[in-house]
Formats: C-alpha cells, sequence, structure tokens
C-alpha cells in the first residue's frame, strides 16, 4: 500500500477544500480500506469526513427523513422514525453486511461503494471499468452478474440500501466549492453504455452531503426482500424493493426496483404498469414480478438469477401489500 496524507477537517468546507486532485473522501473506510489493499487507489491523501457533525443525525422533515451520510447503517437499521415510517429502508440496512461491519459503514459510503465484479477487484485484470478494453465477465466466471444492461460490462450495483431508497423517491444533496445541487438517487448512477468507468455522478471533488426521504402519503407502503448464499455477511444474489400507493387491496402507483440486476439499482417499469389499478394478491404479484423480468438477459452462468429476482420481488410486493392490513 502506498503511503497517504492524512487529514480530519471539521467542516464541510474545509472537507471541500481538501479535496484536491489525488485526495479522496473517506466516511467508514470499510470500502476504501478494501481499495487501498486491493491496489485499485492509490489516493494521495485521505479526507477523513467522520469528524463533520453536519454530515450526521437522522432528521424529522414533515414527515420525511434527512439522513446525513455518515449514519452508520446499524444506527439506520435501528432508528425508530426510518422503522416506523420506511421499513424497506430499516430493514436494507439490517440486512446488509453484519454488525461490525454496519458498526462502521455509513449510509453515504454505501450508496458510493464501488462493484465487487472479481474481475474488478483484482488489480491484474484490465477490464473495462478500469480503462482497459475487455469485460472478462462476459465470457468468463459470471454467476454473480448483471442480467440487464449487461452488454459493455456485467456488474451489479452492490448497495442493498440504494435499491430501497431509490423506491422510496429518495433524492440527495451534492455540494462541491462551487455548487451545490439536489438530484433523484435514481439519477445518480450511471449506466456502462453513458460511461463505463464511474458508476456515479459524486465528482472525485464533491461530497454527498444529505439523503432526503419524501414523506410517505397516506396508504403507501413498502417492503424489502434480500436473497443471497447466506443469510448474513454477503451482497444480495436478488433483492426487490416494492413501494405501493394502496387503496384498500387495489394498487393506485408501485415503484418496484431490483438489485444485483443491473449496473444500477434497476427500475421495474413494466411490473409497475402490470400492477398498478389491480388488486393486490399472489397472481397479481406473479403477473408483475414475470414482467418485470420478461427482458432479462442472462449471461452464461447466472440465468438462475431470472428466477430468483421474480421471487424476491414477487415476495416484496407481496409484504409491502400485507404490510398495509
Ligand atoms: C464483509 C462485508 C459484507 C458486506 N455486505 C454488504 C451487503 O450485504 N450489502 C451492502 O449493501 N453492502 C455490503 N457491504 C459493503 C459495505 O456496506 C460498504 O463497504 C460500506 O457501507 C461503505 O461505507 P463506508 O462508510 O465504509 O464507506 P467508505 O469506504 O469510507 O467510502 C466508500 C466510497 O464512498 C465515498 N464516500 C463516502 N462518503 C462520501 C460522501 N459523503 N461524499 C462523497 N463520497 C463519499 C468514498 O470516497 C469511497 O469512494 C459489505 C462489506 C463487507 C466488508
Amino acid at each position: 500500500m502506498r503511503s497517504f496524507e492524512w487529514s480530519d477537517p471539521p467542516t464541510i468546507e474545509d472537507a471541500l477544500a481538501q479535496l484536491r486532485p489525488g485526495a479522496v473522501a473517506k466516511a467508514g473506510g470499510v470500502d476504501l480500506s478494501d481499495r487501498l489493499k486491493e491496489r485499485l487507489d492509490a489516493p494521495a491523501r485521505l479526507v477523513n469526513l467522520r469528524r463533520i457533525p453536519a454530515l450526521d443525525g437522522v432528521r424529522d422533515a414533515g414527515g420525511g427523513l434527512e439522513l446525513g451520510p455518515l449514519v452508520t447503517l446499524a444506527r439506520l437499521a435501528d432508528h425508530p422514525l426510518v422503522v416506523q415510517r420506511f421499513p424497506a429502508v430499516a430493514e436494507a440496512a439490517r440486512r446488509a453486511a453484519t454488525p461490525n461491519v454496519r458498526n462502521q459503514a455509513t449510509v453515504g459510503g454505501n450508496l458510493l461503494q464501488r462493484p465487487r465484479c472479481w474481475y474488478f477487484r483484482q488489480a491484474d485484470f484490465p477490464c473495462r471499468r478500469k480503462g482497459g478494453d475487455t469485460c472478462f465477465a462476459l465470457e468468463g466466471r459470471n454467476q454473480y452478474h448483471a442480467v440487464f444492461a449487461n452488454d459493455l460490462c456485467a456488474i451489479v450495483h452492490p448497495s442493498d440500501l440504494a435499491t430501497a431508497l431509490v423506491a422510496h423517491g429518495a433524492e440527495v444533496d451534492v455540494r462541491s466549492r462551487s455548487r451545490a445541487r439536489r438530484l433523484a438517487l435514481e439519477a445518480l448512477y450511471v449506466l456502462p453504455d453513458e460511461d463505463v468507468t464511474r458508476e456515479h455522478r459524486v465528482a472525485p471533488d464533491e461530497l454527498l452531503v444529505g439523503i432526503r426521504l419524501p414523506a410517505p402519503a397516506p396508504g403507501v407502503r413498502g417492503a424489502y426482500v434480500k436473497i443471497g448464499e447466506r443469510d448474513s455477511a454477503d451482497w444480495p444474489i436478488a433483492s426487490a424493493a416494492a413501494v405501493l400507493a394502496l387503496d384498500g387491496a387495489i394498487c393506485r402507483r408501485a415503484t418496484l426496483v431490483l438489485g444485483a440486476a443491473a449496473p444500477v439499482p434497476w427500475r421495474a417499469r413494466e411490473a409497475e404498469g402490470a400492477l398498478e389499478g389491480r388488486r393486490v394478491d399472489a397472481a397479481a404479484a406473479a403477473d408483475a414480478a414475470r414482467a418485470a423480468l420478461a427482458k432479462a438477459r442472462p449471461l452464461s452462468e447466472n440465468r438462475y438469477k431470472v428466477a430468483v429476482l421474480e421471487a424476491a420481488l414477487r415476495r416484496a410486493i407481496l409484504a409491502a401489500a400485507g404490510s398495509a392490513a
């Protein structure tokens, strides 16, 4: 590992001033320390965000919530306002990683962590995402890889939390020294055909400074379902978040998002259309889940993921509807 400078800025402004070329922001450091050990990154300076109180905390915002990016996954999973208003988000945080990791890992770092593709994570493979001209997963080992948007690079987006937050219409605040902008979390993420070397639109001289969850309208219910090889310590093989606006048992509006399916949290728009206006029962959930996966293009080793994603979405829809009862 190359040596680097370390700084502990006390304010957002100080941190932004220190994000000069060669510097990288560090939150919990869980993903970043792996990347340093894997020789994927060799920053000249780490800008430690953990001493900046303005980046921490869960605040009520008119029935919605404002989350500081430094909130740990453990605090998010247990926070009474999160559990009460956004159970899908609490569940996604609770199901991520291990208790140790959840105590250190932050919301911001979870949303901006880099992909887990084994070719990307090994310095010996000069894959497209690292500026090379090959996606080794396309012809190689790809059982955990994408079933959508996988022509150029077959990574899956790794964050459990992003899937649930996108389903709830979360927005993020991003700042540099010269500008502040707010955008939908869904729009933060970048597909490979736009730029195969980056996963999100936070530039190296910017910070994610807040995450906003809009107040759920009456009758809106959400659920998150994760399926993995193990119950803990693992990223999902398949996950799904369902947020339904219900009128009795009838679905008026659905936002359905698949995790570990594509290089970004994947909106299942065909499934949303299939569910809206219908009574939410097992048949409607199965139809919607089938519609969600109808255009999947699995690779040589991951055809099984189509069925697993379908099951995750079906269960998430039924769980969301059930929680309204
Ligand atoms: C054993 C293990 C199991 C795991 N299982 C799961 C799982 O099941 N589900 C899941 O979702 N994740 C899982 N993870 C990933 C883990 O949750 C993330 O690595 C962690 O959340 C990253 O958060 P952090 O605060 O440590 O980020 P860091 O490592 O500090 O940062 C990650 C990236 O985000 C950037 N960054 C962080 N905060 C900001 C900010 N405010 N503004 C701009 N840039 C920022 C950093 O520059 C860096 O590039 C697992 C990790 C391990 C080690």
